[in-house]
């Protein structure tokens, strides 16, 4: 299974300007596409601060480094100067990258919407990239996506804006996780109640002995009318889709049994 790092890049993700919803929504997305996230990291818009965490990453070693944000014409833009720098790779004005950039702003000044044609530096700013990389078209925006390879490990540069984000992902990246997949994910939720989850913390357990590969969470849902609730999602990644399905529903089965004879209640209705 590859092994994905993501690194949010944006002082508003610290100061609470903004929610990372990126990091969110790339986690779902690469669960769903059989790969493991193993850590997701939010940062400053700071050249020390990015280089260092990519170079964090590079020293665990990892399949995939995805990195949002920053890449936008502005100052504080400054994910690409920082990946520069975690790599030893000089930036420099790509072609295709200009090319691109030099496309969406016609077709903006075509549309009435801006005067200015000019590759102004803050435009070329957005092609600036470190050496040896590829720049993705942005379906929905101006600065191109960045991808490059650093030995076995790829490195995905995303805008920060949501939208622009995740088509560049579906459109550019989604195909090429696809191709390389090694896992498939699977899960399953049950809610339960009139048990609380001290009570279901031992019984976990014990399923899990007999189903080590499948990952259980509870999640408390507070209490209705004095009763607690609580949802119990049964996850796994597997070499084939049938596999993970089986292991799920093995797992859940066996443990819904045993909460039912420890007098907890299975909502039948809401399993999805
Ligand atoms: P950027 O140009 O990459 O700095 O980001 C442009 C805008 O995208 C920011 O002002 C935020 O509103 C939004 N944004 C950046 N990063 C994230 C994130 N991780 N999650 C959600 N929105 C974000
Ligand atoms: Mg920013």
């Amino acid at each position: 299974m590859d092994v994905f790092e993501i690194i949010s890049v944006g002082n508003e993700l610290l100061n609470g300007k903004t929610l990372n919803t990126n990091a969110h929504w790339l986690a779902k997305a690469i669960t769903e596409l059989g790969g493991f996230v193993r850590r997701c990291t939010v940062i400053r818009d700071d050249v020390e601060e990015i280089s260092s965490a990519v170079r964090e990453s590079m020293e665990r070693g990892v399949d995939w480094l995805i990195v949002s944000g920053g890449l936008g014409p502005t100052y504080d833009d400054k994910t690409l100067q920082g990946l520069a720098k975690a790599l030893h790779r000089e930036l420099i004005l790509d072609e295709d990258a200009l090319k691109m950039v030099k496309k969406k702003y016609e077709e903006i000044v075509g549309h009435g919407l801006l005067k200015r044609v000019e590759l102004t530096p803050a435009r070329m700013k957005m092609a600036t990239l470190p050496k040896g990389s590829k720049p993705l078209p942005n379906p929905l925006g101006t600065a191109p996506g960045v991808l490059l390879k650093e030995g076995r490990m790829n490195i995905l540069c995303l805008p920060g804006v949501p939208a622009e984000m995740k088509s560049i992902f579906k459109e550019s990246i989604s195909p090429i996780i696809e191709e390389r997949r090694k896992g498939f994910y699977h899960e399953k939720s049950v809610h339960i109640t009139g048990i609380v989850e001290s009570e279901l913390a031992p019984l976990i357990e014990e399923v899990l002995k007999s189903h080590p590969s499948v990952y259980v969470k509870s999640h408390p849902k507070g209490r209705k009318e004095g009763v607690s609730k609580i949802e119990i999602q049964v996850t796994t990644t597997a070499d084939d889709p049938s596999t993970a399905l089986r292991r799920v529903e093995v797992a859940l089965e066996q443990l819904t049994s045993i909460i039912i004879d420890q007098g907890g209640m299975v909502d039948e209705e809401r399993m999805t």
